[in-house]
């Protein structure tokens, strides 16, 4: 028997993490001893394990991902005992392996004697192993949901997307069906069904995952029976989300007829970019006429787009809501550097050509009441983000704590002072004004050489 330690780095997840949770069930399968935790615990460290698996996220949890692995290092036989795996130590694998010592399984654990040499399960294929979220040191939102794959990888190869790195190999079937039902047998019933496929669309098989999806009691208006806190059996509704989204590009009108079978909510359709307007537009209008009304989208910025076709995005959403009565949640993704290790808006991959420092630290200043997510209301979002280009632009440049405290400064005159100052600027002094506010470049110039009416403009941003 080996003893067994799986752990999820400190950073922030809802998703419980499947690979790990499909290796513990193979070493389970080995009659192993297996613990799971979240972070770096004194306790755990304080213990000899056989093997250590890391898993690992965005290449922006580079820090916290490294910090883990070496946590642990200290615990097992030798460095390369501990066993990275995910999407950044996919990503970065060379990286990775010279900067910790430890060992990178890269893509998908779907090769027989990929642990264990000789030995021929494919982990992936495993059901992944519930219980050891309950001893964990955490509690993940979705942990009570299935989740599952009726797919893997993705015909496609969008440049800004790293799908074809980690899951090459497009398998358009997965049967669900069993999947599920092994979870349920082992786990118990779970809420609503999270299929984490990246473009469950392009497969040939879909009519037969919506049968499937169907056949599992999840069809339009299936409910979920649970007991409340009370002792009593309530009853609530359940819902399938492909949480990755839908490609607009391939929802055609019977595969949103199909959808319209299922309990799908919200159903995810990109918009990544303004180009794609009378696309998305239509797939909006489809779906309203199939009785899909809970959409919700990711509005990639930062990106190859400008900030104004960012702004229609978000009101395109707000007036097909009005128009056609639904309810379109956008959620803005900004974007970043597919192998960047830090998400700052100040390391230069991760600007896009038509934004800088100022207007990315805005956008997530705005957001930050709303924790990410611009919902449905007119009147919220034409405070929020302005009335049109020009009220955008304003609050893109404005000083950020005037964007959090906007009431605030909005009656005592500062925004309307700053405003003022910053429009009386001749076309040069806007430039040099924009140029530092832009580029966050108040530290390293030289105020004293800057006109009077820049240095009282810029004086907002100082206070
Ligand atoms: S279609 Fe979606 S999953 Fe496929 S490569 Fe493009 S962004 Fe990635």
């Amino acid at each position: 028997m080996r003893n067994i330690l799986l752990v999820e780095p400190g950073y922030k997840s809802k998703y419980p993490p499947l690979g790990l949770m499909k290796i513990a069930a193979y070493h389970k399968r080995l009659s192993d001893r297996v613990v799971f935790v979240k972070g770096c615990v004194p306790e755990m460290r304080a213990e000899r394990w056989d093997r250590v698996y890391v898993s690992s996220l965005f290449t922006y949890y580079w820090k916290e991902t490294v910090k883990a692995i070496e946590y642990y290092q200290e615990s097992v036989p030798r460095r390369s005992d501990v066993i990275v795996g995910g999407v950044l130590a996919t990503l970065l694998k060379d990286d990775l392996e010279l900067t910790t010592g430890a060992t990178v399984k890269p893509g998908l654990l779907d090769t027989p004697g990929v642990l264990d040499l000789g030995d021929k399960t494919k982990i992936d294929t495993l059901t992944p192993d519930y219980s050891i979220l309950l001893e964990a040191n955490h509690t993940y939102t979705l942990q009570n949901n299935y989740l599952g794959y009726a797919t893997r990888g993705c015909p496609n190869r969008c440049s800004f997307c790293a799908v074809h790195k980690i899951e090459p190999v497009f398998n358009g079937y997965f049967p669900l069906r069993r999947q599920i039902q092994l979870i349920e047998e082992l786990y118990g019933e779970k809420q609503d069904l999270i299929l984490m496929d990246n473009n469950v669309l392009a497969s040939e098989r879909f009519k037969d995952i919506i049968q499937d999806i169907k056949a599992l009691g999840f069809g339009k208006g299936a409910t979920y029976s649970y007991r409340n806190k009370s002792g009593r059996i309530s009853t609530r509704n359940r819902y399938v989300d492909f949480n990755q989204g839908l490609d607009a590009r391939l929802l055609t009108e019977e595969k949103m007829s199909l959808l319209s079978e299922i309990a799908i909510r919200p159903a995810r359709i990109a918009f990544d970019d303004i180009r794609f307007r009378a696309l998305y537009e239509e797939k909006i209008r489809l779906a309203a006429k199939y009785g899909i009304q809970h959409l919700s989208n990711y509005i990639l910025y930062n990106f190859n787009d400008h900030p104004d076709g960012f702004y229609d995005r978000l009101m395109i959403n707000l007036d097909l809501n009005e128009e056609l009565g639904l309810h379109i949640f956008s959620f803005p993704m900004r974007y970043v550097d597919l192998k960047s290790k830090n998400r700052l808006t100040s390391t230069p991959g991760n600007i896009g050509k038509h934004w800088n420092v100022k207007y990315l630290r805005a956008i997530q200043t705005v957001l930050i009441p709303t924790r990410g997510i611009v919902g449905t209301k007119r009147d919220y979002f034409l405070k929020a983000f302005g009335k049109d280009h020009h009220e955008f632009h304003k609050i893109l440049l404005m000083p950020e704590s005037y964007i959090i405290n906007r009431l605030k400064h909005e009656g005592d005159g500062a925004t309307d002072l700053w405003w003022s100052q910053v429009c009386a600027l001749s076309d040069w002094e806007r430039e040099i004004f924009e140029d530092i506010v832009c580029n966050h470049l108040f530290r390293s110039v030289d105020t004293e050489k800057l006109s009077r009416p820049v240095r009282c403009a810029l004086d907002h941003y100082l206070k």
